[in-house]
């Protein structure tokens, strides 16, 4: 067979090939309906991004948390087909700072050339990590670096995040729970907007509307932790999580983390042991768990120093019942304020 006629009939065969995907094509998609307006594609990686992606865009967006409701977002891994997906995305907003482990390697797998990225982490004044982070135990940052345990002086650590600064474990010098002050969390708004109207220019007036509605509601819940905080007798708040290191910068708080706790687990009796004897350090009334603790860990505090357990939710997710219940950022950020106040000891 000659070379010639070898290259015609695989080009044939391609011929038959597209008529038969022209065929299928036609068959599922009827000509007569018009065309309803393309929705953008935001993929997020983290609960509050989502968030803000579906305030800012409304009905011009369609957003995807890549990390499904009640899920550990720390020890996510996006499968095969979530990459797949991703990869179709307009516009894809992650966190940073060592948040998602995988983000190098997924990035590197995807074609990114016409997909406008949002790193949140980019947009705001970082804050030295606090090592220890509470996830499973593994710190986030480099071992022996802990500036906001001693309060908020963590001022002097600002600094931007530069890539490459991750260990082995992706965890980076950095503090990434950024989402929880609210100052930040509307930097990171605006650049999400700002992403929206590069993609999508001619939703620009949507966008920025929604974004001045979002920015407002920022702004009230950023004044109201301001003036409960300026009420409060006690400044300390001792956390089985170190995630608040930005909320207690931003209002002046001083946070104490216990060290090497796992956020799903019932702490061991080594681990009470050491809660207990930081309580009775600080005089504590108050120790504020991630989830909800059981009944008798709450006892065991209860009984050995008087204090009592509290929930402060990180809002790295939200749970399946948070979602049943209509609960959002704004509404766990107002229970978590709630919280505090109790564990400021402000008046109600
Ligand atoms: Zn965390």
């Amino acid at each position: 067979m000659g070379r010639a006629l070898r290259g015609l009939k695989g080009w044939a065969a391609c011929l038959v090939l597209m008529l038969v995907l022209a065929g299928c094509g036609q068959g599922t998609v009827p000509s007569t309906e018009p065309e309803a307006p393309k929705k953008l594609s935001v993929y997020t990686s983290l609960y509050p991004y989502q968030f803000f992606a579906e305030q800012i865009g409304g009905g011009r967006v369609e957003v995807h948390n890549l990390v499904p409701p009640g899920a550990e977002p720390h020890e996510f891994e996006p499968t095969p087909k979530d990459v797949v997906k991703l990869d179709e995305a307009d516009v894809f907003v992650y966190n940073g700072a060592g948040f998602e482990r995988w983000i190098d390697q997924v990035l590197k797998a995807i074609d990114t050339s016409d997909m406008v990225i949002v790193k949140a982490t980019e947009h705001v004044n970082l804050l030295s990590s606090p090592g220890e982070d509470g996830h499973s135990g593994k710190p986030h940052g480099a071992a022996g670096e802990r500036p906001n345990v001693d309060g908020a002086g963590a001022h002097g650590n600002k600094a931007k995040a530069e890539p490459g600064h991750t260990d082995e474990r992706g965890n980076g010098p950095y503090d990434p729970h950024v989402w929880l002050d609210p100052v930040r969390a509307k930097d990171i708004a605006r650049a999400i907007r700002d992403a929206f109207v590069r993609v999508d220019p001619e939703g620009k007036a949507t966008y920025d509307e929604n974004y001045r509605k979002l920015a407002e509601e920022l702004d009230r819940l950023h004044a109201e932790y301001e003036a409960a905080v300026k009420q409060a007798p006690r400044k300390e708040i001792i956390v089985s999580h170190s995630a608040f290191g930005y909320l207690a910068d931003r209002y002046g708080l001083k946070q104490i983390a216990i060290s090497g706790l796992s956020p799903s687990d019932e702490p061991s009796q080594k681990e009470l042991q050491e809660i207990l004897a930081l309580a009775k350090a600080h005089h504590a009334k108050y120790i504020l768990f991630e989830t909800l603790v059981s009944n008798k860990v709450a006892e065991v505090v209860r009984g050995e120093i008087g204090a009592e357990a509290l929930t402060l939710n990180p809002l790295e997710g939200l749970s399946k019942e948070d979602v049943a219940k209509g609960k959002d950022y704004f509404t766990v950020m107002r229970e978590n304020l709630a919280v505090l106040k109790k564990a400021l000891g402000v008046e109600a």
